[in-house]
């Protein structure tokens, strides 16, 4: 799977961008960087993780989320997204008890009209509640 989206998004195999994709389909919330190098036992450098997420964000295979706990995370784009071309006007929601960050892909906000001269690189909507699990345990 990591495999053929690498392909797909003509980006060059290398263990780390193999690893780091696994971890983005893995895990349902976004990830941040501190989380993606510990859940790879500090096998890659960070300046090795950080230039293959930004290789991600770069193709359109990746988004960043700048959550509102101050740390950038990522997770993977739907289709939709190109290279350089980011469409992720999906929610995303913080859960304020767990932390972790969900993108909510099948809601949707309407891309906004900007006045002319704006140029939309990516967008962020995000949310704060408490997530699913989050709410079973109250
Ligand atoms: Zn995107
Ligand atoms: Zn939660
Ligand atoms: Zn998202």
């Amino acid at each position: 799977m990591a495999e053929e989206l690498l392909r797909k998004y003509t980006l060059r195999k290398t263990n780390c961008r193999l690893e780091v994709l696994t971890l983005l389909l893995q895990n349902k919330h976004a990830l941040a960087h501190s989380e993606i190098e510990k859940q790879l036992e500090n096998r890659f450098d960070r300046v090795t993780i950080y230039r293959t997420l930004h290789a991600f964000e770069e193709k359109g295979l990746a988004h960043s989320i700048n959550d509102v706990s101050g740390a950038m995370k990522y997770a993977l784009c739907q289709d939709a997204c190109k290279e350089h071309e980011h469409q992720d006007n999906h929610i995303h929601f913080n859960c304020t008890s767990c932390g972790q960050t969900f993108c909510l892909n099948e809601v949707l906000v309407p891309a906004p009209t900007l006045p002319e001269g704006y140029k939309v690189h990516s967008i962020n909507f995000s949310a704060q509640g408490l997530c699913v699990s989050c709410q079973e345990v109250t």
